[in-house]
């Protein structure tokens, strides 16, 4: 119950800020619909105090676990020896904010931007929904 009233208390306050004025404190721009939700998640890149530097990546989700989700994309490695590219899979973790908790299932094509470490493991957040399962037709 608590947390329910908590919401409602920020989504007041969000409603009387400018709409502007908070995409401009956000250097996302074009996430129009998520700045609007709100979710209490300090370590949020839209409503929390995260902020995003670094290296980008996009990959399908492999692993799904209430705070963080595993992602997985291949790459090439060229082998001198054979004069060929080996495929190669990566495997990264990330965080996954309170506010994209349910749009983001398995399989899903996500992007991923890099942040200030969160945790031993943790160093990436999940900022984006490229495609969904169904649609990548893997
Ligand atoms: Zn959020």
């Amino acid at each position: 119950m608590k947390k329910a009233e908590a919401k409602t208390e920020e989504k007041k306050t969000l409603k009387s800020l400018d709409f502007d004025s908070v995409q401009k404190s956000r250097k996302i721009s074009g996430k129009t619909k998520q700045e609007l939700e709100v979710c209490n998640d300090e370590k949020c890149p839209f409503h929390g105090s995260l902020s995003l530097r670094g290296r980008t990546f996009y990959g399908y989700v492999v692993k799904k676990l209430p705070t963080r989700i595993k992602i997985e994309f291949e790459r090439t490695l060229y082998i001198k020896k054979f004069e060929r590219y080996m495929k190669k899979k990566t495997k990264i973790h990330a965080k996954l904010p309170a506010c994209m908790k349910d749009k983001i299932q398995l399989g899903d094509y996500v992007k991923i931007v890099e942040c200030r470490p969160l945790s031993k493991i943790l160093h990436f957040v999940v900022t984006e929904k490229i495609r969904g399962k169904e649609e990548t037709g893997k």
